[in-house]
């Protein structure tokens, strides 16, 4: 897949192309050894038009993110242009694309002798892997891992910054290697006093009857745009959609349940901590078809 870079500078509300093979991050920018930033990850799906899949939930988000960590508000029209910029170099370089992700990223940037910083922003496309499309269509298994916080703790604790899309995901991606050298797909995060949160970059929704039910944001996760765009169409499906407390056991004891999230859309959970769950193959199908409408 052809890779297509634009650099965003939010004080001259500028976006340039620019090459991913060569070096554009200054080593003294606060988001490379601070992970002092903020970041979202689109959905880019195209047929007879382009989709980008909860684009405006992503930015809204991207918004509350920048909040939290007290960066400067991230100006619609500009990020949209930079999100469009890389769309349409990519589908410049290959028109038989149908479906890619978009990163897009605001660092606080590098702090300046005066005291001030001065903020900067990309985006780059991400391919939709064989990882990706393996899970879509097998599902996964996930081990359960203790958050290390008790539930609800996020509103006590903002410095925490639970709720935010950060660029410090080295605890993620750690959980991630954790569960594979138990020999799982995922990681299932649980806070340190029972309550079920989510995967490392995904959401979890478990299907109880007619009920869809997630882990409320609230108790320590990010809030999902994938799990919100499930929730705003659970009704088409007949189902009514709810946030709810639940422990490990209730995942076993659920009719199905799935990761989700933006680039993998659903994927059906088929196993946690060694105990198999009901795979729901009707329902997968139908909120990957969801998803992907956009
Ligand atoms: N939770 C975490 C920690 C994530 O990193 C992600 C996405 O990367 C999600 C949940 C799912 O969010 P979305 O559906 O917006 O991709």
């Amino acid at each position: 897949m052809t890779d297509a870079l634009v650099l965003i500078d939010p004080a001259a509300s500028t976006v340039e192309v620019a090459d991913l093979g060569a070096p554009q991050l200054p080593v003294t920018d606060l988001s490379a050894h601070r992970g002092d930033g903020i970041f979202e990850t689109v959905l880019v799906r195209i047929r007879d038009s382009v989709t980008v899949v909860s684009r405006d939930r992503h930015f809204t988000r991207f918004c509350a993110s920048a909040s939290a960590l007290g960066l400067p508000d991230p100006e619609p029209e500009l990020w949209s242009r930079g999100l469009d910029t890389v769309i349409a170099e990519v589908r410049a370089a290959d028109p038989s694309l149908t479906e890619f992700g978009v990163r897009y990223a605001l660092s606080r940037g590098t702090q300046n002798s005066d005291g001030t910083q001065s903020p900067r922003g990309w985006a780059f496309n991400v391919p939709v892997d064989e990882k990706i499309t393996r899970a879509r269509a097998h599902g996964i298994s996930a081990v359960s891992l203790d958050r290390g916080y008790d539930a609800y703790l996020g509103s006590k604790a903002p410095w925490l910054l639970i709720g935010a899309k950060t660029l410090s995901y080295a605890v993620n991606q750690a959980a991630g290697r954790y569960a594979a050298e138990q020999g799982a797909d995922e990681a299932l995060f649980v806070s340190h006093d029972g309550v079920v949160l989510e995967g490392p970059t995904s959401n979890l929704i478990i299907r109880r009857g007619d009920r869809l039910l997630t882990p409320n944001p609230e108790a320590g996760l990010l809030s999902g745009t994938t799990q919100r765009l499930i929730f705003d169409h659970a009704g088409e499906l007949g189902l009514n959609a709810e946030y709810a407390d639940f422990g490990l056991s209730e995942v076993v004891e659920a009719d199905g349940a799935w990761y989700v999230s933006s680039m993998r859309t659903a994927v059906s959970l088929n196993q946690l901590d060694g105990n198999p769950i009901p795979r729901d193959e009707e329902l997968t199908a139908e909120l990957q078809r969801l998803i992907m409408a956009g």
